[in-house]
């Protein structure tokens, strides 16, 4: 695996193999895992979305490692972008780099989306809404996965990701993380309100240091693919890469 250093420009990842984790569709439904089990007609309109989504879907992705050029508390600084993220000094530690993410599995599975709303055929339409919703997750973990072989191979240890809008973290740093790793090389335009087009689209920021603390949260390892990787923290039970 090639290992980028830090400040090389924005990277398309190539060939993604992305394999789309029916868990993933399921929790969009509303089911929680390892406890609901969907009944067959639920299960057989889920195997009927997902067939559909594996043709429409068009994963692809941008990521962007960059050096931290300053710390200070609960702020970043790196590639001349300022970004404040609560906890997240507690949460990640003393990080070098910052790998700044773009990732989205195209339009066309909404356009279908959208014709199965309009010929009433609800179920269809509301389950292929939520494979979409699953696709892209599944895509954003594949790219936590890579972010992490790659810091591996240069001795970082690399943190889970974390997106503007989630938990804490102020959405309109959205311009920011843009900033560092600008959507338009694969498609993906950010709003006024910071909402990104295609809907279906995840941006993702990840951290990485030679001390960088992830041990007591981290949970990637769990759908990584990589193979005899000497870091494992916990058994591979299934992989989002095909
Ligand atoms: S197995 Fe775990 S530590 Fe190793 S590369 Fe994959 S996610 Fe990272």
């Amino acid at each position: 695996m090639t290992a980028p250093a830090a400040a090389d420009a924005p990277r398309v990842l190539a060939d993604i193999a992305l394999e789309i984790d029916p868990d993933e569709i399921l929790r969009f439904q509303g089911y929680k895992r390892g406890v609901d089990v969907p009944g067959p007609e639920v299960q057989a309109l889920v195997d009927e979305a997902l067939a559909l989504g594996r043709r429409l879907i068009e994963p692809r992705a941008v990521v962007h490692w960059v050096a931290v050029t300053r710390r200070e508390g609960d702020t970043l600084e790196a590639g001349g972008v300022a970004l404040t993220v609560p906890g997240i000094e507690r949460a990640w530690g003393p990080v070098a780099e910052l790998a700044a993410a773009v990732c989205t599995i195209g339009d066309p599975l909404e356009r279908r989306g959208a014709e199965l709303w309009e010929a009433r055929e609800l179920p269809l339409a509301v389950m292929l809404d939520s494979v979409g919703s699953g696709a892209v997750e599944s895509l954003a973990e594949y790219v936590n996965d890579v972010l992490c072989q790659e810091g591996i191979a240069r001795g970082l240890k690399v943190t889970n990701r974390i997106s503007p809008g989630y938990g804490a973290w102020d959405v309109a740093q959205q311009r920011e993380l843009f900033r560092l790793c600008p959507g338009d090389s694969i498609g993906v335009r950010l709003n006024e309100s910071c909402f990104m087009t295609p809907v279906k689209s995840i941006s993702l920021l990840a951290g990485a240091g030679v001390t960088a603390r992830v041990d007591h949260y981290f949970s990637q390892c769990a759908r990584c693919w990589m193979r005899d990787c000497a870091y494992r923290r916990v058994p591979a039970q299934k992989t989002v890469h095909r």
